[in-house]
């Protein structure tokens, strides 16, 4: 069924706590920890707990919970005090786009300048 957790997923693993993660921010429907090979000072990954293969997926399905994590990346930023000068929230979508882990997540950086375009 739609959002079950999926047995051979990491980031199930991690929603079940059965791989470890450094957890910053937990709700009912939303977990974010830090990425465990981060690509800047604050670099925090939110994840619904419900299992969509990415976002688009989320959206398509869950409307209100995709808000939601958009909503808790923001506090997620504010926690890490990155909001002021700014912090970027990525959606790596297919492989083509670097998506390694195909189960929805936001990248939340910050702490540090973040050109645009990003390369
Ligand atoms: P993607 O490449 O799919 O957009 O993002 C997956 C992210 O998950 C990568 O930035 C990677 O560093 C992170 N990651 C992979 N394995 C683990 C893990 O076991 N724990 C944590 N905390 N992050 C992970
Ligand atoms: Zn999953």
């Amino acid at each position: 069924m739609a959002g079950e957790p999926q047995t051979d997923c990491l980031f199930c693993k991690i929603v079940a706590g059965d791989v470890p993660a450094t957890v910053v921010r937990e709700t009912d429907t939303v977990v974010a920890f830090r990425d465990i090979n981060p690509q800047a000072p604050s670099h925090v990954l939110v994840i619904p707990k419900a299992h969509y293969r990415d976002a688009a997926a989320l959206a398509a399905a869950e409307p209100a919970l995709a808000g939601e994590l958009l909503r808790q990346a923001g506090e997620v930023a504010a926690q890490e005090e990155t909001v002021e000068p700014g912090y970027r929230i990525v959606f790596n979508t297919g492989t083509g786009a670097g998506q390694t882990v195909f189960h929805a997540h936001a990248h939340v950086l910050g702490g540090r300048g973040l050109a645009w375009p990003p390369g």
